[in-house]
């Protein structure tokens, strides 16, 4: 039968303060560029000191584009990628990338060549920028997928000894801009930039799986960004306040960080990058910084909350917290006011879909357990998904969301694309919740597929692929297992094939030999006669997270 949709009962944000532009994220960050001081510092590294400046940001990045440009690519048609810890030449191809209209996709640098060849396919990048440390993977990927035409290294320095063997195989950014340029540098005033559509044209493809299935790219315009710049100004949301240093500790290649950083620099803040999480630098980072908002995830609030180590720094200067990308536990959000004297922490909520945040709490008006009010440009509503209908404050149902800051689509993927959004440009979350009389939403479950751990995305589906590769495995079903230091913990459900012994321990080193740490079945494993599932072969989720819970009981 078919559902009837409605929309009886739409949560708009506030009318914004500014229209969105009509020009591509090129020609807007050529605009604020030159006008910031002289000696803004765009980015530093929290661990080496080593900095770039606004002005040099710059001019690397439109040399780059020229340098681009001179291969050829400079249209929608190329795709771009970056794979790298967070470092501070990060940026750098993303707005080289933005200048002419090419689309950056940013990989995940802890993935393994497994994931990478998945995800690199979505996307078929012709220039893979990337740090020396994963260089190598990328050489030996090139091998294979003809596709990636030059590899080359981010940063200043030329190629250390420890990865000379590689010279032949990548060029450093240097080599690669002096090949064209020599040591010149390009004119702003007479680069030739990318125009377009802002709503058409991709400017990024980050990874999602979204409510269902393997990993996707998920395409967001320049005006998904753009929407994201204008809450950065709005003094309503409070996310970048006035002259303060910026925590980019959120992995860049993630719509958090991703974001994060774009309205940091479009707002001439100094972004204090982190290459990795580590307890000591993280907290020495915050107090010699003098970092007043405190951009989170739960799992780092888990930290703050029981680390002993806090006593040894000075944290007076964080006077806000903001934290995303999964739930907070009252008891921890408790905790860290207490141990940070900081009343004001408050969350956001966003997926990679609707380009991170699009929900905050205001800072003027704190409601515990609530992920926020809608931001302006966007229209949210809380849907029966049984029947379609909206549905008015405090009835639980799947949030959905509307707006210029929703993905154009998933990359080269129609079916994904045409099943998560219902009608309408509205767009299905797969979170479950509803909103209060005062428009402030919260979330009380997910009914997506997806696990998150420690803020990282988990597919289900990619699990199970893995898995079912394994000559002695029958049948599997991958479900999250809550845990309160990471969120969740990837678990799965087997099913052995007749006369099979294999163990827990060699299905887990299975999967752990071909994927990154965070999706590891580190939940465990647990033998089953059979894996619920409909009659068209599709697993239960619902049944499976049922029986889970039957087994932790047992524990
Ligand atoms: P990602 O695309 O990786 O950003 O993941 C998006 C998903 O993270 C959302 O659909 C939610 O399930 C979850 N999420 C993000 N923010 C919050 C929050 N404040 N509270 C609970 N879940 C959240």
């Amino acid at each position: 039968e078919t559902i009837k949709e409605d929309d009886t009962y739409v949560i708009q944000g506030p009318e914004p303060l500014e229209p969105l532009s009509n020009d591509t994220l090129g020609t807007e960050f050529l605009k604020i560029f030159p006008r910031l001081p002289e000696n803004a510092v765009a980015i530093i590294d929290a661990f080496t000191n080593e900095k770039i400046f606004y002005t040099e940001l710059f001019q690397r990045s439109l040399n780059l584009a020229a340098t681009l440009r001179h291969y050829g690519y400079y249209d929608q048609n190329t795709v771009l990628s970056i794979s790298s810890e967070n470092c501070v030449d990060y940026f750098t191809p993303i707005l080289a990338s933005f200048f002419n209209g090419t689309i950056m996709a940013p990989l995940n640098h802890v993935y393994t060549i497994y994931e990478l060849e998945h995800t690199l396919k979505i996307s078929e990048p012709k220039v893979v920028f990337c740090s020396e440390d994963v260089a190598e993977k990328f050489v030996t990927l090139k091998k294979n997928l003809g596709f990636i035409e030059v590899i080359v290294i981010l940063g200043k320095s030329p190629l250390s000894p420890k990865y000379s063997h590689l010279k032949t195989e990548v060029q450093t950014t240097e080599q690669f801009i002096q090949g064209v340029l020599g040591i010149k540098n390009v004119d702003p005033a007479v680069f030739k930039l990318a125009t377009g559509d802002p709503s058409k044209m991709i400017a990024a493809i980050l990874c999602s799986s979204g409510t269902t299935g393997l990993p996707k790219g998920v395409a967001l315009s320049h005006r998904c960004f753009d929407v994201r710049l204008a809450h950065s100004r709005d003094p309503r949301f409070s996310i970048i306040m006035d002259d303060e240093n910026i925590l980019g500790l959120l992995p860049f290649f993630h719509s958090y960080g991703f974001a994060m950083v774009l309205m940091a620099l479009a707002n001439g803040r100094t972004v204090i990058s982190l290459r990795k999480f580590e307890e000591n630098s993280f907290l020495k980072t915050i107090q010699d910084f003098k970092i007043h908002t405190l951009f989170l995830a739960p799992p780092l609030a888990v930290f703050l909350a029981k680390t002993s180590l806090l006593d040894k720094y000075d944290l007076s200067c964080v006077n806000r917290i903001l934290c995303g990308a999964a739930p907070l536990c009252k008891d921890v959000e408790e905790e860290v006011k207490r141990r940070l004297r900081c009343d004001n922490i408050r969350q956001g909520y966003g997926m990679t879909e609707t380009t991170h945040a699009i929900t905050v709490v205001p800072l003027d008006d704190l409601r515990h357990g609530s992920c926020g009010k809608a931001m302006s440009f966007v229209q949210g509503k809380v849907r029966d998904p049984a029947t379609g209908k909206s549905l008015g404050p405090n009835q639980v149902g799947e949030f959905c969301w509307k707006g210029p800051s929703s993905m154009v689509g998933y990359y080269r993927n129609e079916e994904a694309t045409k099943d998560i959004f219902i009608s309408d440009g509205w767009l299905k979350s797969g979170d479950l919740g509803y909103y209060d009389e005062q428009g402030y939403f919260y979330i009380i479950d997910r009914i997506k597929e997806l696990i998150k751990y420690k803020g990282f995305q988990v597919a289900p589906a990619e699990l199970e692929a893995i898995l079912l590769t394994h000559p002695e495995v029958q049948d599997v079903g991958v479900v999250g297992l809550p845990d309160e230091l990471v969120g969740e913990r990837p678990l799965a459900f087997i099913v052995r094939k007749v006369g099979a012994l294999v163990t827990e321990d060699e299905l887990k080193k299975y999967v752990a030999d071909v994927v990154s740490p965070q999706k590891r079945l580190t939940g465990g494993v647990i033998f089953v006669e059979s894996i619920p599932k409909n009659q068209t072969g599709k697993i239960l989720r619902r049944e499976l997270r049922n029986l889970l819970k039957q087994y932790e009981k047992r524990l």
